[in-house]
């Protein structure tokens, strides 16, 4: 039997590009295995599938009986609903240890790097399998996304090395030039919908109890988002009323001045403001150097709540 190997809801780039580097690893010392994906994909995640010619992975959302290897996440709110029901072989992940847990020994891959490609590119290496060029392409595009081009603080050493061995196998000469045309792409965000935005790239947590939801959005320029604030906002609030959620927020990060516009909807925006020792002026703050929601946003955040 085929195993099924799948990132987190709203996959992004690391998600999607894990499903495959992951499967085509897996295949290579002897266990088929098939990349899916839980949703959608981003515009940013299209353009490394077409850069690179590689095929969309299958949309799968239930996997009860089946066995199964997750990808850039361990948490229940991110997972397949049916995800306890399946048998996980195993996880590869750069997050905090999530809630999910097993019911048989399982092999886990999870370190505190950039991306989770880079982790699948030490288990290339681990395995001493050759990584195909195109595959080699999207990870290298996983990895200059998840780090912001190098500029995130969760970007370390492995990653920066990662990147210039696959650069090398897929031919790229200008590293900083390909991640710059990525983020264009990931910054043309006219024409979308403020639903598609706000869950581009959001993910939900469990924070003391309270469902909290956290989406991000990275561009260039930040005043493409000029004539949009009032629609994300009220998005964010249709988000929070949808979900019984006690806060949803959005993160608009301007990765050339290195920050984010952080928009907030809460039952107490005390809490979020003592998270970041901020005042909220119309329900958002200006986050100078906040580049990553990981290490920069979701740790606060969970203090406050707890
Ligand atoms: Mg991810
Ligand atoms: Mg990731
Ligand atoms: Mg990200």
């Amino acid at each position: 039997m085929a195993a099924y190997v799948f990132g987190h809801t709203n996959p992004d780039s690391d998600s999607i590009v894990g499903a495959i580097s992951l499967a085509y690893l897996k295949s290579q010392i002897g266990e088929e295995c098939i990349p899916t994906r839980q949703g959608e994909i981003s515009p940013e995640t299209q353009f490394i599938l077409n850069k690179f010619g590689y095929e969309l992975p299958l949309l799968k959302t239930e996997y009860a009986g089946e066995d199964v290897y997750i990808v850039d996440y361990s948490d229940l709110a991110q997972a397949p609903k049916d995800i306890l029901e399946a048998n996980i072989k195993g996880i590869v992940d750069h997050h905090k240890l999530g809630d999910i847990t097993t019911s048989a020994p399982l092999e886990c891959w999870i370190r505190p790097v950039g991306s989770s490609n880079t982790v699948i590119k030490e288990m290339y290496d681990y395995y001493a399998v050759d990584i195909p060029k195109n595959i080699a392409g999207m990870m290298l595009c996983a990895i200059l996304s998840d780090t912001v081009i190098y500029k995130s603080p969760t970007c370390t050493r492995n990653d920066t090395k990662a990147c210039k061995e696959l650069a090398e196998i897929a031919g790229i000469e200008d590293v900083k030039a390909l991640g710059m045309e990525m983020f264009l792409v990931k910054s043309a965000v006219q024409g979308a919908t403020p639903r598609e935005l706000t869950t581009r790239d959001y993910k939900d947590f469990d924070m003391g109890g309270k469902k909290v939801g956290v989406g991000q959005l990275e561009v260039v320029d930040l005043s493409v988002f000029d004539n949009m604030k009032d629609d994300l906002f009220a998005d964010l609030k249709a988000l929070k009323d949808e979900g019984n959620r006690h806060t949803t927020m959005l993160l608009l990060t301007d990765i050339m001045e290195e920050g984010s516009q952080l928009l907030v909807v809460s039952d107490d925006d005390s809490l979020i403001e003592r998270a970041f020792d901020v005042k909220l002026e119309n329900s958002q703050v200006w986050l100078p150097k906040v580049l990553s929601r990981k290490k920069q946003v979701i740790p606060f955040v969970e203090k406050v709540f707890a």
